[in-house]
């Protein structure tokens, strides 16, 4: 029986040759041929050709409902108009008739909790664009990868090829051992400068600095037993729940951006004119980046996984690589990574700087039940901490659903790295 690994190696393998091609050829001259080898290597069946196209459309970034799209029509609009378009998460219908759908109980059904995914015996699987979080449970839980994100990576190439502008690769603090046990983290950096990065920017390096902006936030709001600070921190999906679900809670709630977009507005400012590719384990950060309020800070999103089969895809063994580390962070920075790591990083700072008001009583949640559970009771007064920290996966960043590693072995990563 084939599973969901199976499935997902399948999807990949369909990004990995869209990345050959494109890298090698500078066009979509021969994506057509891709499909032939898919077939005749049996990775995919005759009937399964729409399938393949689907896949390369999402790998390039594209939408599946204009259906008269040819797929070199598709990959080169995403080469010259550099724009992923929306809905980031979106169903290849025809893998659907994968399911065994006699018994009606199709897992994607019961993996949205915010009403986004609609499951119709006539339709099939829908989802409300303005009502999802992109938080990727619906991805996870299909076990034939009918649920995708778009991946931007083929508008990189050129800029990457050309170099024309710098274009930066800031990577999120969970990305420590993402790449394999025995590759360290100057080792991602040679590979990145050898893709055409002008260099790899921790993101850690931001988060330390909003750590003080939580501080002062926690000592210019949190004066009494009653009073409390909701941390913005780094996970969108905690954002966007708390804007969209519970603007009765904003007054509580820090006013900060996250670290992916503090560093991507500093590059920009202290690099005129330069490009800014974030990279983490996150779907929810490639809508982030697209906000319109927001949307100056980062060019492109990639996650690890996108990351760890282009690395493939252009024959870049890391582990051979040499070591071009440079400390760019702290401790504190890096375990924003994990759940309970702005906590900690905001309990140290205000040690550091003899805080004499009240003391910080942090309470942290992660998954998007339990998130919805704490703001539910911040929402009808009961109130158990004065700093309150949520993370829209399990285990925070370490656990989001574009990783490589599982979670507690990424969170012992995260930990070690100092
Ligand atoms: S999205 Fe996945 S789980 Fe849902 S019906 Fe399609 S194949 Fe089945
Ligand atoms: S990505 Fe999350 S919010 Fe969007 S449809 Fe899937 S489960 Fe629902």
């Amino acid at each position: 029986m084939k599973n969901k690994s199976y499935y997902q190696d399948r999807k990949l393998t369909v990004f990995r040759e869209l990345v050959k091609s494109l890298w090698t050829d500078g066009s979509a001259k021969n994506i057509k041929k891709i499909e032939e080898e898919l077939i005749n290597r049996g990775l995919f069946e005759e009937k399964e050709r729409n399938i393949i196209r689907d896949y390369i459309k999402l790998a390039a970034g594209q939408g599946l409902e204009n259906k008269d799209e040819s797929v070199e029509e598709a990959v080169n609009h995403a080469m010259h108009n550099k724009d992923i378009e929306f809905p980031l998460v979106t169903v290849v219908k025809d893998v659907c008739d994968l399911c065994d759908h006699s018994a009606g109980s199709e897992p994607c059904k019961a993996s949205c909790s915010h009403g986004a995914l609609i499951y119709n015996k006539e339709r099939g699987v829908e989802i409300e664009k303005d009502k999802c979080l992109t938080c990727g449970n619906c991805v996870k839980a299909c076990p034939h990868e009918a649920l995708s994100d778009k991946v931007e990576f083929v508008p990189i190439i050129d800029m990457l090829k050309q170099q024309e502008v710098p274009v930066y690769a800031a990577i999120a603090p969970a990305y420590v051992g993402q790449f394999g046990d025995n590759v360290n983290p100057g080792q991602i950096r040679s590979a990145l400068k050898m893709m055409g990065f002008k260099d790899m920017i921790e993101v850690a390096l931001f988060a330390d600095l909003l750590t003080l902006r939580e501080v002062f936030e926690f000592e210019h709001l949190v004066h009494t037993k009653e009073d409390y600070l909701i941390t913005s921190c780094c996970c969108p999906i905690w954002m966007n729940m708390i804007l969209k679900g519970y603007p009765e809670l904003l007054e509580n709630f820090s006013p900060a951006v996250s670290p992916m977009i503090a560093a991507g507005r500093v590059l920009k400012e202290v690099y005129k004119g330069c490009k800014v590719v974030f990279i983490g384990p996150c779907i929810a950060k490639k809508n982030e980046a697209k906000d319109k309020d927001l949307k100056d800070a980062i060019d492109y999103v990639l996650t690890y996984r996108e990351m760890d089969e282009i690395f493939k895809a252009l024959d870049l063994d890391l582990s051979k690589l040499p070591d071009e580390q440079y400390e760019q962070s702290s401790l504190g920075g890096r375990i924003y990574a994990r759940t309970g790591g702005v906590s900690k990083a905001v309990a140290i700072s205000l040690e550091r700087i003899g805080h004499q008001g009240i003391e910080l009583n942090a309470i942290q949640v992660d998954g998007v039940m339990d998130c919805k559970a704490m703001l539910d009771k911040l929402k009808n007064g009961i109130v158990e901490a004065n700093f309150i920290e949520g993370m829209g996966c399990k285990g925070g960043c370490v656990g989001g659903p574009r990783t490589n590693i599982e979670v507690q072995k990424a969170t012992d990563f995260v930990n070690q790295y100092e």
